[in-house]
């Protein structure tokens, strides 16, 4: 979970009197930058990019682990038989994770990733027992307490003060 720093290379130009941009270019986070910002406000722009674009990169990156952890689920609980794409959002205030089963699409909170690999995996379980069963029936929760931590991970999750139903 290392976030290496980023080369940067700035760029600056009296044309872009307003515009502040960032795009990363092989590697190097080229930051385009008005002439007519004092050292101190310029300062203050290369750091917020420069933080912008490691949580980004960051982000992609335990994506990856993310899909990788669901194809283990979905073949472990539904013999790959689940056809689905997930990924982290940030605005999920609210919610730990979501589920839109005609869309195949599987939302999870980016503060699931730092919770305990168990948590993560019970709530990646959850919404993709949601593709089969979009409510919380009997027939969803036996599918999900076929895993073994699932009480365990729900009683996290009540711990730190989120776990209705209707938040997963
Ligand atoms: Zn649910």
């Amino acid at each position: 979970m290392e976030s290496k720093d980023l080369d940067v290379e700035i760029i600056r130009s009296s044309r872009r009197r307003k515009t502040i941009q960032a795009k990363l270019v092989d590697d190097v986070l080229k930051i385009y930058l008005p002439e007519n910002l004092t050292k101190r406000e310029e300062e203050k722009w290369i750091k917020y990019m420069k933080n912008r674009f490691l949580k980004k990169r960051e982000l992609i990156g335990s994506e990856k682990h993310l899909v990788e952890r669901a194809e283990k689920i979905n073949k472990k609980f539904f013999n790959g038989s689940l056809d689905f794409t997930i990924k982290y959002v940030s605005n999920q205030n609210k919610r730990f994770g979501s589920c839109t089963p005609e869309a195949k699409m599987i939302r999870i909170s980016d503060r699931v990733a730092k919770m305990p690999s168990w948590v993560q995996d019970y709530v990646i379980l959850h919404e993709l027992t949601h593709l089969i069963h979009p409510d919380h029936s009997k027939k969803f929760w036996e599918k999900v307490n076929e895993y073994r931590y699932s009480e365990r991970a729900k009683g996290y999750l009540i711990a730190i003060g989120m776990n209705r139903d209707e938040e997963l």
